[in-house]
């Protein structure tokens, strides 16, 4: 689904990615972590083309998105993303906030747009709030809105940002029970993320990045519960 080789990433003078090769099989849950600045999020955004790589190639379902030739916004309507912020249009209903892309980008009908938008807040336990609008919702009702609304394009691929950084505590479990269910139901998931105990119980593979590079790469129960790299071992000392 995603094959990341060689991937050089620099701001100016400033390499942020130095050189990162990450594959993701269909159907794995691989979870980023890292230090701040270490290059998560630039990593995760290269995968959509929000970021342009500075060298290195980068296929996603298939195609090379690194060609300049390439129609991102068809690699793009089959990747979900949901970032730390909700993003969610304020001026829109919930129920509307799920439907623009599908009739837009998809072009489905207004009913058939409104019933998958439905069946996709029903999965987040969002059912009966289709009428509200997101500031009457909680950050995690919103963030959820925002889970509901990238599955609605039937995504083969979904990416998070750290979804649940910017909630109050107890807000997060919700979120991460979606994501969670998600990842049980076989979607292919690149997470970025602080919440060890996620990555530690969902991830098929967890990756540490620190300064630009992976350092160490493994299943949960090595990478986090026995990391062998002391820089891994340093941080897992502060987050844990
Ligand atoms: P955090 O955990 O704080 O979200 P991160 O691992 O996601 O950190 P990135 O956001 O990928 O880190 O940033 C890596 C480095 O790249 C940082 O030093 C950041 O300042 C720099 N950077 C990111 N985006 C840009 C940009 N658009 N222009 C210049 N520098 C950038
Ligand atoms: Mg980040």
């Amino acid at each position: 689904v995603v094959d990341i080789r060689g991937l050089h990433k620099s701001f100016g003078q400033r390499e942020v990615l130095k050189g990162v090769d990450l594959t993701i099989a269909p159907g794995e849950v691989v979870c980023v972590i890292g230090p701040s600045g270490s290059g998560k999020s630039t990593l995760l955004r290269c995968v959509n083309q929000l970021e342009t790589a500075s060298a290195g190639s980068v296929e996603v379902l298939g195609t090379e998105i690194t060609d300049p030739d390439v129609d991102i916004d068809a690699v793009r309507s089959r990747v979900g993303m949901v970032f730390q912020g909700f993003n969610l249009f304020a001026h829109l209903t919930v129920l509307e906030n799920c439907t623009v892309a599908q009739r837009k980008v998809l072009r489905r009908p207004k009913e058939e747009a409104e019933r998958i938008a439905l069946e996709n807040l029903e999965r987040v336990g969002l059912g009966d709030r289709g009428d509200a609008h997101p500031h009457q919702l909680s950050g995690g009702q919103q963030q959820r809105v925002a889970i509901a609304r990238a599955l609605a394009m039937d995504p083969q691929l979904m990416l998070f940002d750290e979804p649940t950084s910017a909630l109050d505590p107890e807000l997060v479990g919700d979120v991460l029970a979606v994501m969670r269910a998600l990842a049980e139901g076989g979607m292919t998931m690149m997470v970025v993320t602080h919440e060890m105990a996620f990555a530690r119980d969902v991830a098929d593979r967890v990756v540490f990045i620190d300064g630009g590079v992976i350092v160490e790469e493994g299943a949960p129960a090595d990478v986090i519960g026995n990391p062998q790299h002391p820089r891994t071992q340093l941080f897992l000392q502060r987050v844990l």
